[in-house]
């Protein structure tokens, strides 16, 4: 533990923040704040901290409606862009009013899937490669979607105006503790990735939720407009959010690691990679919950479309890296930063561990680029597909009993119902390319 409560009163004090965010994610992966002068610090650290639950999308209904909220210690950070009040944050679980952990909360959630694996023996790491676009915005302050970047993958343009803005978000985010590994222009025009050094999960889904608000606050800063929305323009890449996922001993070594097999894997990471693979098509509607999200699960742009895994190649959902050794791990590379990170961190690691508890054995591995083969071949190495929009995943998603267990019955329920509400007011609207590909021809 890095603070106690009486220790975190002093920092506040020492440090003279005026103000705390208690701040908590709903179940489509909003953040959402309370914000406490100093003052009420005390009772918040008490969990005395009340909110109406019935305000927040998917939480609770009215007569039910008195939430709690808990701070994380460790989760304390000042914002470095504090203007003349000093201002904190402190990362909340949701607790009903009994005292009892809310269902709904997708960090609960989270936490209940890695003590399980916690009491099988195992810690799960994750490192996430969170991609954005950077767009302009206008006199009026709204965004556009002109980059005014023509830079590439790995490119260093001097007239990209986006660059500035990286290095600010990685100070930024240094001064928040985050650990920077690497970050670079990406494949389209205005198009970034921020690596960032992996922890465990729950760790992770925070720095997650915590990334988004730097990167979105500090492109404001610039004029720009940060997005994560997976795939904003046609005929280019979209954004992903590629998970690197191993297991560790309680020790800390890595559990994925056997110098001695032929890809150098433990049963333990050949089962993992088994119930990845086994529930890829249900927890999709979680990995990638939007519209949206589908229009970059399709071939060309490096994202996968085929429920398949290669030792290198970039085109099936799972990616097995070359290096080895402390680092040997599992890149799924499905979700998009549009998911809800405990809840995607919760099917995914729930879904290997299935893997482990029932010795589930990978497929074998594909060689070749998938973009390119035909359906046929596909189908005769059965080889199967990711859902192609968010009904299909909808579908795969209740058709998996496994997932209700994997989020619990409140979050299953809650999920279906948002999606299948995102659903219906998307079949509904009439799109541009309907107009353009049928106002004059019939
Ligand atoms: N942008 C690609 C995606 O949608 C990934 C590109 C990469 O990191 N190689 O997943
Ligand atoms: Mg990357
Ligand atoms: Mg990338
Ligand atoms: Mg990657």
């Amino acid at each position: 533990k890095k603070y106690t409560k009486e220790q975190l009163i002093e920092l506040v004090q020492k440090e003279s923040v005026e103000f705390i965010h208690l701040q908590f994610t709903d179940i489509m992966g909003v953040m959402k704040n309370i914000s406490i002068t100093c003052e009420q610090l005390e009772k918040a650290l008490d969990n005395e901290i009340m909110f109406d639950g019935s305000s927040i999308d998917g939480f609770v209904r009215i007569d039910e409606s008195d939430m709690y909220l808990r701070p994380d210690l460790d989760t304390f950070r000042i914002f470095p862009w504090s203007g003349e009040y000093k201002e904190a944050r402190l990362i909340c679980d949701v607790y009903n009013s009994d005292g009892t952990p809310f269902k709904g909360c997708p960090r609960n959630a989270l936490k209940r899937t890695v003590n399980e694996a916690k009491e099988m023996g195992y810690t799960m790491n994750v490192g996430p490669e969170c991609e954005f676009f950077l767009f302009h915005t206008d006199e009026k302050g709204e965004p556009s979607l002109n980059t005014h970047d023509n830079a590439g993958y790995f490119d260093l343009a001097p007239a990209d105006l986006g660059g500035n803005a990286r290095k600010d978000m990685i100070i930024t985010l240094k001064k928040m503790g985050f650990n920077i590994e690497a970050s670079h222009h990406e494949n389209a025009p205005g198009q970034h990735e921020i690596d960032f050094e992996y922890a465990d999960a729950v760790t992770t889904a925070d720095n997650i939720m915590t990334f988004k608000m730097v990167v979105r606050i500090v492109a404001q800063r610039h004029g720009l407009h940060a997005t994560f929305m997976p795939k904003p323009k046609n005929n280019m890449a979209g954004s992903g959010m590629h998970l690197n996922i191993s297991l560790a001993h309680l020790d800390g070594k890595n559990a994925f690691y056997d110098e001695n097999d032929k890809m150098q894997f433990t049963d333990v990471a050949y089962s993992f990679l088994g119930g990845l693979l086994t529930h890829a098509k249900a927890f999709t509607a979680i990995t990638n919950p939007t519209i949206n999200s589908y229009k970059r699960l399709v071939a060309g742009y490096e994202a996968p479309v085929m429920i398949a895994w290669a030792e290198g190649n970039r085109s099936p959902l799972i990616r097995i890296p070359s290096k080895k050794g402390a680092s040997t791990r599992i890149e799924l590379r499905s979700p998009d930063p549009s998911a809800n990170p405990y809840l995607a961190l919760a099917v995914t690691l729930k879904s290997g561990i299935d893997g482990i508890k029932n010795n589930i054995r990978p497929t074998n591995g594909v060689k070749n680029n998938l973009y390119d083969m035909e359906e046929q071949d596909l189908r005769d190495q059965g080889i199967d597909r990711l859902p192609t929009n968010l009904k299909e995943a909808l579908i795969e998603f209740s058709k998996d009993e496994f997932m209700k267990k994997a989020l619990g019955n409140h979050l299953y329920e809650r999920t279906i119902d948002a999606a299948l509400y995102e659903w219906n007011k998307y079949s509904k609207f009439v799109t541009e390319w309907e107009i353009d590909r049928y106002l004059m021809k019939f």
